[in-house]
């Protein structure tokens, strides 16, 4: 199969993330010989698991889970936890321009949809893995981006009906949101943190109780149409299914079918876990707010205080799995932390490690059939912000699927458009990364 990125980035003994140290992890066989099912789904993230929960137990399907390491082993089991709104890279102007208004707010109506999903599901299958008060802070990276925010609030207000409340530069110290590169913070009522590999391994074993096959170390290295469905095609087996839902998002393979080939392009997010702070020390900075917090850059970083005191800290970038590029990049994500949180200085890592989340053509997610391909549906493209998106995306494939009905924005069910100059992808995301690291300016010293 042909990946985007050097083989270690689909490695399934890299990268240990905090996470997998938190929770026990569920270790499944892998499919041997050959099965059937009537609906096969690829990969065991947040969309691949949360489509066979519905599958099997909302809709009496028999269905199979195809995964290539392990549930969770993907972005949903190493990711910064924001349950959050969000999952497309286009602004609610470019919304607007493609599906009208009522399009931007359908839009954002999926979005709270998909946290409400995510807390009943917590709450219905009993998983404790909520870590927080409810809400976000948008820290403003500098006096023009706090300007920006407070033009853009009362467009918010004016499309969505709520705006943020903004919080001058002066009160950020009152809020626990102080630092010496915070300008202003726009606060927003939404979303709640998690852990996110308690939350995967809880809803593995839901899907799996509900009746769902989920097999592991099973990766699929062929789909072919065949006499009544598909034949997925794995190193010790082969299984037939009539539909198959493919729930790869960044890991899965160029190759892997045709029409997907060039539409998606994987980029890396990393993070870093500190060791536990004290109280003092978290004084000392003047960062002590409970929620979640990402700031205004285009190569943003989030972070957020973890209930045992350590603090996470996360930034989009990297271009390569290579073992050079990744200590690179790591090395860069503890400059950054270190220039924002600078009291922290001497508060060492304790894990860092990166996962890829994925980007469309279209700058948006896609739910739906794949064109040309009948039985086939995909759901990818949350753009780095799929915790709660991938899941709701995955239970609404998994009704488009069963035949039932479905609540897709415009937006998500446009078929993504293949990127220009595919071969291109890599090129074009270094100039970018560099585009966006001259637009966000330097850091503070
Ligand atoms: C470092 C990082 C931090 C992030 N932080 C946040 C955050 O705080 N909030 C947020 O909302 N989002 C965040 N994201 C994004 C979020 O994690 C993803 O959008 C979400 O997990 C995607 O879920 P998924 O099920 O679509 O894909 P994944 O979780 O990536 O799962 C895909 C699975 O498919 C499997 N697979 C692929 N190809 C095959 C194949 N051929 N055969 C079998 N299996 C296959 C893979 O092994 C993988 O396990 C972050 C991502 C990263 C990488």
């Amino acid at each position: 199969m042909r990946q985007f990125y050097e083989a270690a980035a689909y490695d399934p003994a890299w990268p240990a993330s905090h996470w997998a140290g938190t929770v026990p992890l569920q270790t499944l066989a892998p499919l041997q010989g050959a099965a059937r099912a009537e609906v096969a789904v690829i990969g065991a993230g947040y969309a691949g698991l949360n489509a066979a929960l519905v599958l099997a137990r909302g809709h009496g399907v028999d269905v199979a889970v195809l995964e290539a390491a392990q549930p969770g082993w993907g972005a949903s089991g190493r990711n910064g936890g924001f349950c959050c709104l969000g999952g497309a890279k286009l602004a609610d102007a470019g919304i607007v321009a493609r599906h009208g208004v009522q399009g931007a707010r359908d839009w954002r109506g999926f979005q709270r949809r998909a946290i409400d999903h995510v807390a009943g599901l917590l709450e219905a299958e009993g998983i404790d893995a909520r870590q927080g008060p409810e809400g976000e802070a948008l820290l403003a990276h500098s006096p023009a981006a706090y300007g920006a925010m407070r033009a853009g609030a009362e467009a918010e207000a004016a499309l969505h009906g709520s705006a943020p409340r903004l919080i001058p530069a002066g009160a950020l110290a009152e809020h626990g949101l102080a630092g010496p590169g915070f300008f202003g913070a726009a606060l927003g009522g939404e979303g709640f943190p998690l852990n996110p590999m308690r939350y995967v391994q809880g809803l593995a074993r839901a899907a799996g109780a509900g009746g769902a096959r989920i097999y592991g170390r099973s990766p699929v290295t062929r789909l072919e149409p065949v006499q009544g469905g598909w034949r997925l095609t794995t190193p010790g087996g082969s299984l037939i299914a009539a539909k198959v839902l493919i729930a790869g998002n960044g890991y899965a393979p160029e190759d892997l079918q045709p029409w997907l080939s060039g539409r998606t392009l994987p980029v890396f997010s990393a993070i870093l876990v500190t060791r536990p702070l004290s109280a003092e020390e978290r004084a000392a900075q003047g960062f002590t707010s409970p929620l979640m917090a990402y700031d205004s850059r285009h190569l943003l970083h989030y972070f957020r205080h973890l209930p045992d005191g350590r603090f996470l800290f996360g930034m989009r970038g990297g271009l390569s799995a290579r073992p050079k590029a990744e200590a690179e990049t790591l090395a860069r994500l503890r400059k950054h932390f270190e220039a924002l949180f600078p009291a922290w200085k001497r508060a060492q890592t304790e894990t860092a490690w990166s996962g890829l989340a994925c980007l469309t053509g279209s700058l948006a997610p896609y739910i739906g059939p794949v064109p040309g391909a009948p039985g086939l549906f995909a759901a990818f493209g949350w753009h780095g912000n799929g915790v709660a998106a991938a899941s709701l995306g995955g239970a609404e494939a998994a009704r488009l699927i069963a035949g039932a009905p479905t609540s897709l924005p415009a937006l998500i069910t446009t078929p993504p458009r293949r990127f220009p100059f595919p071969r291109l992808r890599r090129l074009a995301l270094r100039a970018a990364y560099a585009g966006y690291a001259l637009r966000d300016g330097p850091l503070p010293r």
